[in-house]
This record gives structure tokens, sequence and C-alpha cells, in this order.
């Protein structure tokens, strides 16, 4: 029998194995699709954040609910760039802190570079194992067309979130653990796009470069882009969590110059220039997709420099649903952390911890959530005891 039975093969699933293995752990995988981290390689297209290189102490804030980040004190996002250099991944941490791999480095060599060091660690990999139930002493996998029950001494449930389900994060596991009264937090759609009741599909594609969204007293600077539906973009995913607080509809706002002051805006505009889309574009560089958005205001409004730059600081619009879990980036919501031990473990079911985005925690994108996943995974490789002890 192995000592441990990982159940998910993400990147919270693949980095309990990896520290379990190093330990001296016999560890198997179990992973439903014919392929594991799918969603790790998805997060590599168009800007691979692994990691965060923001201070711990500031990072704490990041997460929902902030004890989420105890399992990253012990595993930061510099423990995650030494590892990744072990594993022979170089990275950079851009301007905004966010960590990348290096040079060309592309996602699916990052996941060989691991699967290549699981290998040599002797971890198992199954693939198209899926756990269609579990009890105290046993899970049932299917395989192929095949049903069939294993012990197990200790296993790990890394079955991720339900956005991006192609990847196998499919939330399947809501229904088996709600059979067994454990308490699940309705899963939501996390860092997704914003329908908008104001039609942006003319604009689909255009982007807003260097501007804050803001809703209520949380602002996040950064591009936002207009799509068929309303709004993408990583102040978008930023703001999801200060929405589903304050509920939808609700109003939004864009600073298309976050640069400069009212006061200053209104000084320009009161110049005397001529015609104002001349001077919008010469004299405070709103061009483009900017103004393109100004120019979509009622004349009087426009016209008017006064109520101009409200807009222009202030430029409204009306939010009235987050996109589908499906196409969301992460998932809130999940397994509740009453459902927890505070070692992961499930209570009544003292040999299985649960990991990674499954469980009922937030966090913005920008590698927060990775390196989340990978800290528990390592926080649960290091934290059983080994079977003889
Ligand atoms: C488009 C996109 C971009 C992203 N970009 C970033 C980024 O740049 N930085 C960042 O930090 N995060 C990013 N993320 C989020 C990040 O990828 C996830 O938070 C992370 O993959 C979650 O890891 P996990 O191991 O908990 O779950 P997952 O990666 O979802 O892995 C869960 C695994 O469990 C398997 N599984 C599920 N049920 C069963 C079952 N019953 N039996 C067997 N196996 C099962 C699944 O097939 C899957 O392989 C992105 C996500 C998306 C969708």
């Amino acid at each position: 029998m192995e000592d441990v039975i990982i159940i998910g093969g993400g990147p919270a699933g693949l980095m309990a194995a990896q520290v379990l293995a190093e330990r001296g752990f016999s560890v198997t995988v179990c992973e439903q699709k014919v392929a594991p981290a799918r969603k790790f390689l998805v997060a590599g297209h168009g800007g691979f954040n692994l990691t965060h290189s923001m201070p711990y102490e500031t990072m704490l804030s990041e997460y929902t609910p902030p004890h989420v980040a105890r399992y990253i004190r012990d595993f930061t996002s510099k423990d995650t760039v030494d590892w990744l250099q072990r594993i022979g991944i170089a990275t950079y941490t851009g301007s905004s802190g966010k960590v990348f791999p290096a040079g060309n480095i592309k996602p699916v060599q990052v996941l060989q570079a691991w699967l290549r060091y699981l290998g040599q660690l002797g971890v198992t990999i199954r693939y198209r194992h899926e756990l269609l139930d579990f009890d105290a002493a046993a899970l049932k996998l299917q395989h192929k067309d095949q049903t069939f029950e294993i012990p197990y001494r200790k296993a790990i449930f890394a079955l991720g979130g339900a956005s991006w389900p192609q990847t196998g994060a499919t939330g399947s596991w809501v229904p088996l653990l709600q059979a067994k009264d454990i308490p699940i937090e309705p899963l939501v759609p996390a860092n997704s796009g914003l329908d908008t009741s104001d039609d942006y599909s003319g604009m689909a594609g255009c982007v807003l470069k260097n501007i804050a969204l803001r809703a209520g007293s949380v602002s996040r600077k950064g591009e936002l882009v207009f799509t068929d539906y309303g709004l993408e973009g990583s102040p978008v995913y930023y703001l999801n969590r200060e929405l589903r607080r304050s509920g939808l509809p609700a109003a939004i706002y864009i600073d298309l110059k976050p640069q400069l002051e009212a006061d200053s805006l209104l000084q320009v505009l009161q110049q005397g220039h001529r015609h104002i889309t001349d001077t919008l574009k010469k004299h405070l560089n709103i061009q483009g997709t900017a103004l393109h958005l100004l120019k979509r205001l009622p004349k009087q409004v426009f016209t008017d420099p006064e109520q101009l730059v409200r807009h222009i600081k202030n430029y409204p619009v009306t939010v009235t649903a987050f996109r589908p879990l499906g196409e969301a980036i992460s998932t809130a919501g999940g397994l509740s952390w009453e459902a927890l031990n505070d070692d992961l473990g499930l209570k009544g079911y003292g040999n299985i911890h649960c990991i990674g985005e499954m469980l009922d925690w937030d966090a913005p994108t920008g590698g927060f959530l990775l390196q989340a996943c990978f800290a528990m995974g390592h926080y649960i490789g290091n934290s059983l005891p080994l079977p003889a002890d």
C-alpha cells in the first residue's frame, strides 16, 4: 500500500507529492485527466505569474480569509523562486512584482521540469483515475470503464475549483462531499470578467491602459479591456471581491487619468482651447479608446469642462453580473474552513487532508493563487508524520 494517495494532479497536489517524496514517503497521484496540471498550463497563456515578490507581511492582506496566508509563512514567494531554480527554471520579477519564468521558458517546460523531478523522486502519477467516492478506509476510483476500491493510509484531496472545467476542475467533488454532510460554501466566480448594463460591443477588443478602476473605496490601477459583454482585465478581477461583498448591480468608476488631479485637468480644459477633442488629445494625451469612451457621453456633458472632468476621473459603468464560473480565472467558495482542522485534515476523516483551490479562499491574480496552492501543498507535505512515527 502506498503511504499517501493524492487525488488531483494540479499544482497543489504535485507540490504535496514532491515534498512527501523528498521526505521518503511512497506517493501516488491519481489524476482524472490524461495529463496533469492542465490549469497550470492554461495559466501560462498570456503572462504566467508563478508567484508575487511582495513581502510576506504585505501579501497577507491579499488573501481572504487572511489565515490562508499562514501556509505562505512557511513557503514564501522566495521559496517558490528557489524551488523553481532547483528544478532548473530561472525566473525574473517584473516591475509590478509579478514573477515569471525567465526568457523564453514556456509553461510546458516548467511543468516538464517539475514532472522530471517528481519522476526522479519516484512519484507515481496515474492518469484517467477519477475519485468517485471515499470512506474512512478506502477510496473508490474509476479508470476507463473499471471501478475499484483502494485502501489508503493517508489521502490528500487537491481537486481544484470549478473554473475552466475543461482543465479537469469541474467541481464534481462538491455533491460527493455534500452527501457526507461536509459543509461547502457555494462556488462562485472569482477574478472574473463583468457584464455591464451599457453595451460596449462596438468597442470589443479596445484596451484602456494606465487607468484606475474603483468600486466603493477599493481601487486598482491597470489595463482594462472592453468585450462584447462588458469588461475584462486585472483591475476588473481585483474588484471582484468588493463587488461580491457589495452585491450587484453596482456602479464602478474608471479614472482615465489617475496621475492627474481633477483641478489640473480642469485648468487645462478651461484654458480656452477651441476644440475640446484637440485639447484632450494634445494637452492631456487622452486619445484612442479613452477619447472614444468620453465621446459616448451626451454632448452637453462632453462640452462642459466641469462635467467632462468629473467623467474623466469617475467614468461610471454599471456592473450587472459576474461572468459565469466556467470562464473565471478562479473560484471563490469551496470546502468550508469549518470542515477542516488547523492541519487541513478533514473533520471526521482523520486520514484525509484537503489543499488548494478547492478550499474556501480567494486572492487576486498576479501569482497569489499559485503561491497559495504551492504553499498549501508544501505545508501538508511537511506536516504529515512519517509512517513509522
Ligand atoms: C486562465 C487562467 C489563468 C491563470 N493564471 C494564473 C497566474 O498567472 N498566476 C496564478 O497564480 N494563478 C493563475 N491561475 C489560477 C491557478 O492556475 C489555479 O489557482 C491553480 O491551478 C489551482 O491549483 P489546484 O491544484 O488547487 O487545482 P487545479 O489546478 O484545478 O488542479 C486540480 C486537479 O484535480 C483533478 N481532479 C478534479 N476532480 C478529480 C477527481 N474526482 N478525481 C481525480 N482528479 C480530479 C483535475 O483534473 C485537476 O487536474 C489561472 C487560472 C486560469 C483559469
